[in-house]
C-alpha cells in the first residue's frame, strides 16, 4: 500500500498550557494578530491566557473579534485588511472552528493578494505568517487541519480553502476552556468529531493508518456518548469526558487532514447554509442514513464502524444520535431536491469510494429529515 502522512502541527496539551508557554509566542515575532469570536474567548478565559502569555514574552498584539459562526468571505477579507493596517508577525486563532478557520484565511489573505474568484483555487504562494490555534470547542479539529471553511454565497453552500500552507504551526489544547460549554454546543461539536472519524473511514483516500486513528477517535466518542445523553446541561460535565471529547476531535482532525470529509459534510452544509443548523448537528442528522446507504457498497467497512461505535445496526446508531440531538423539523420536498442538487456537485462528496447518485442523496435527506 502506498501512502503519505503529513501532520506538521506541534501540539501542546494540558490545563493551563497557554500560560506556561509564553516562549512559543515569543519565538514567532514581536506582534500577534488575534482572531476570535464576539464572546466566548473572553468568557472561557482563553483570551486572557493568551494575553498573559504574550505579555510574558513581551509581544504586542491587536485583536480582531468579529468572527461569526460559519464565517463569511467578507469577514476574512476585512480581517486581512485590518491586519495589513496594523501589522503582525503571526496570527493567533482562538475559539471554535469558525474563528480558527477565519484566522487561517486571514493569514493567507494578509500574506498575498488573492481575488475573491481565486480564493478557493488552491494556487497560493508559500509566504504565510505562522499560526497558533487555541480551540475552545471539541469538534472541528481545525487546529490540526489544512482547511478553512467559509460561507460561499455564490454557490449557496460552504466551501473549503484547502492547502498544506494552512496547517497551524502550534496548537494549544486546554480542555478547561470547554468547562462551561452548554449542552447543545457540546453535543453538536462532539458529533462533528464523530462524523470526521466515520467519514474518514469511508473515503477513497483512507489508509490503514488513518483507519486505525479513526477507530481510536470513534472509541473515544463512544466512551462519552452515554454521559452526554444523561447530562442535563445544568451540572458540569466531568473533565474526564471533556478531555476525551477533545481527544476525539483532535484525532478526527488528523484523520480528515488525510482523507477529507465526504458526503455527510457536503450534504450538511446545505442545512447550515439555508437553515442555520449548527455544523455538527447537521452532520449528526444525516450520518445514520448515510451509513445505511454506504453499507450497500462496503458492508464490511460499515460493520467495522458500527462495531467500533458499540452498536449493531445503522438503525441503532441512528437512535443514539437522535437521543443526543433531539427532534428536528422536516424539510420540504422542494428543499430536498434543491439541497441534493447543490451537494451532488460538491468537491468533497467525490471523496467517497462509491459515487452517490442524486436519487441516493435525495433518499438520505428524506430518511434523515422527512420520516418519523
Ligand atoms: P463555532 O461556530 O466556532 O462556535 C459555535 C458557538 O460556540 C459560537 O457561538 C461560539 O461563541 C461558541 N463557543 C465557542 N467556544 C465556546 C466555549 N468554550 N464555551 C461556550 N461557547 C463556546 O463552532 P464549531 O462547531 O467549533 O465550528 C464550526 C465551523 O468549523 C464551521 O464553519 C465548520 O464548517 C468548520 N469546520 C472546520 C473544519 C476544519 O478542518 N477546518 C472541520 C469541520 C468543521 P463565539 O462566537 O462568541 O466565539
Ligand atoms: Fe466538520
Amino acid at each position: 500500500m502506498k501512502f503519505g502522512f503529513y501532520m506538521p502541527v506541534r501540539l501542546i496539551q494540558g490545563n493551563g498550557c497557554v500560560r506556561e508557554h509564553g516562549e512559543v509566542f515569543g519565538k514567532m515575532g514581536k506582534k500577534a494578530f488575534i482572531v476570535t469570536g464576539k464572546h466566548s474567548a473572553r468568557a472561557n478565559g482563553a483570551l486572557e491566557d493568551v494575553l498573559y502569555a504574550l505579555s510574558e514574552a513581551q509581544v504586542e498584539y491587536e485583536i480582531f473579534d468579529e468572527i461569526m459562526s460559519n464565517p463569511t468571505i467578507e469577514v476574512v477579507y476585512r480581517g486581512a485588511e485590518k491586519m495589513k493596517a496594523c501589522g503582525g508577525d503571526f496570527v493567533v486563532g482562538i475559539g471554535g472552528g469558525s474563528p480558527m478557520d477565519a484566522a487561517k484565511a486571514i493569514a493567507l489573505l494578509y500574506s498575498q493578494d488573492i481575488k475573491e474568484e481565486d480564493l478557493f483555487g488552491g494556487n497560493y504562494k508559500d509566504c504565510l505568517p505562522p499560526m497558533v490555534m487555541i480551540p475552545t470547542t471539541a469538534g472541528t479539529g481545525s487546529k490540526v487541519t489544512q482547511y478553512a471553511i467559509l460561507t460561499n454565497d455564490k454557490k449557496e453552500t460552504k466551501t473549503s480553502i484547502s492547502s498544506d500552507l494552512l496547517f497551524p504551526s502550534v496548537s494549544f489544547l486546554d480542555p478547561g476552556y470547554m468547562r462551561k460549554m452548554g449542552r447543545r454546543t457540546t453535543i453538536h461539536t462532539a458529533i462533528d468529531a464523530l462524523s470526521h472519524n466515520v467519514e474518514g473511514m469511508i473515503s477513497r483516500r483512507c489508509t490503514d493508518l488513518s483507519d486505525a486513528m479513526a477507530k481510536e477517535g470513534i472509541r473515544a466518542f463512544r466512551d462519552c456518548a452515554e454521559a452526554l445523553i444523561q447530562w442535563d446541561g445544568e451540572t458540569e460535565l466531568s473533565m474526564e469526558v471533556r478531555e476525551k471529547l477533545l481527544y476525539a476531535s483532535t484525532i478526527g482532525g488528523m484523520v480528515i487532514a488525510h482523507t477529507g470529509t465526504t458526503a455527510v459534510h457536503s450534504m450538511g452544509y446545505e442545512l447550515t447554509y439555508f437553515h442555520g443548523t449548527d455544523h455538527g448537528r447537521a452532520n449528526g442528522l444525516l450520518l445514520a442514513a448515510f451509513l445505511k446507504t454506504a453499507a450497500g457498497y462496503m458492508p464490511e467497512k460499515v460493520e467495522e464502524i458500527l462495531h467500533t461505535m458499540g452498536v449493531k445496526t445503522t438503525e441503532e446508531a441512528g437512535k443514539v444520535l437522535s437521543r443526543l440531538l433531539g427532534p428536528e423539523p422536516a424539510l420540504t420536498e422542494e428543499e430536498i431536491e434543491k439541497f441534493a442538487g447543490i451537494s451532488a456537485g460538491a468537491k468533497n462528496i467525490k471523496n467517497a469510494p462509491f459515487e452517490l447518485s442524486k436519487e441516493e442523496i435525495v433518499e438520505i435527506y428524506r430518511k434523515s429529515l422527512n420520516e418519523e
